[in-house]
């Protein structure tokens, strides 16, 4: 029972986001529980299916997919000897968010492969929304320049693992791999090791960097880059704003007026994404109405959102006399 997810739907690393669709729109149907009652394996094989085409039909989570799966690190690995048997959506939970076990680690930290790395950013809200670019100072892994990524000199293959850098424990069907302790998971011993980076071939270095950031980039996004020849997963964070919120491409913020305000109109300064933009308050605006300022949200693959605007109305308190006795002129005038 294959875990490779191009497998599990038949088609080639290679095809296209049609071809996928097709490919588990056929295999769907074919599996469907309803169309299959008197095969119980089915409904396991149509959760497979559908589960692969979750990952491989998203093309953000296919590219993490692909960057996994060529990098050399199964994905899904600890199974034993190739025929896993975890359940398919829990290991895909785990590597896709959820779960403890994401491979990227919760925050920065390297992938299971070398030459890929993730790390998290935090970006202002301004910037996700309208797009722009961000200085970094980045803690990565890069090739040691001491030994130029050999990690020492004298390498021979770990006598434990024999090379796999895996060992595995238990037996059978219960048995489990865990990283050799002998050689660092590595498959190999060093005879000398490199003073600079003990052995590892890397060694962290604070990399400057400046990354470009999509209009309408959302919390948790991840974007690709190559920062000194290693591919970087950067992964971000959007700063909440005092005032904007954000829904899709539409923002959203409140504004505040008095009584008198709301009753006899006004026009106000709003905040918007490029800078203030007036705002009119029509005569008799009731608290709690929303106000759209169309075409003054977020932009993104070519569509722009809305600015919608809550007006709420600030009641007076601790009235002086003059006061008093104009709002008490007001209601003897009724409405
Ligand atoms: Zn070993
Ligand atoms: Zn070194």
């Amino acid at each position: 029972m294959t875990k490779d997810l191009y497998e599990i739907l038949g088609v080639g690393e290679g095809s296209s986001a049609d071809e996928l669709r097709k490919a588990y729109r056929d295999l769907a149907k074919k599996n469907h529980p309803d169309a299959n009652p008197d095969d119980p394996a089915a409904e396991e094989r149509f959760k497979r299916i559908s589960d692969a085409y979750d990952i491989l039909g998203n093309p953000e989570k296919r590219e993490q997919y692909d960057l996994m799966r060529k990098g050399g690190h199964d994905p899904f690995s600890g199974g034993g000897g190739g025929e896993g048997f975890g359940d398919l959506s829990d290991i895909l939970r785990s590597m896709f968010g959820g779960g403890g076990g994401n491979p990227f680690g919760a925050g920065r930290g390297r992938a299971a492969s070398r030459g890929v790395s993730q790390v998290e950013i935090e970006i202002p809200f301004v910037t996700a929304a309208r797009g722009g670019t961000v200085q970094k100072t980045l803690r990565l892994p890069v090739t040691c320049h001491k030994c130029n990524g050999a990690g020492g000199s004298g390498r021979e293959t770990c006598a434990s693992c024999g090379g796999a850098g895996r060992i595995s424990s238990g037996h059978g069907l219960f048995s489990t791999m865990h990283p050799c302790a002998n050689c660092g998971g590595r498959g190999y011993t060093l005879k000398t090791k490199c003073t600079t980076c003990g052995g590892a071939g890397e060694i962290n270095s604070n990399e400057k960097v400046s990354l470009s950031i999509p209009p309408g980039a959302g919390d948790g996004m991840t974007l690709r880059t190559s920062i000194g020849g290693n591919t970087v997963l950067v992964r971000l964070r959007v700063k909440k704003d005092r005032f904007f919120t954000r829904q899709g491409r539409d923002l959203f913020c409140s504004v505040t007026v008095s009584a008198a305000q709301a009753v006899l109109g006004t026009s106000l300064m709003v905040r918007t994404l490029d800078g203030k933009v007036k705002l009119k308050i029509k005569p008799g605006t009731q608290p709690g109405t929303i106000l759209r300022m169309r075409g003054k949200g977020v932009v993104h693959n070519g569509v722009t959102g809305d600015q919608l605007v809550t007006v709420v109305v600030k009641l007076p308190v601790d009235l002086t006399d003059d006061q008093h006795a104009l709002w008490t002129k007001v209601r003897e005038a009724g409405s």
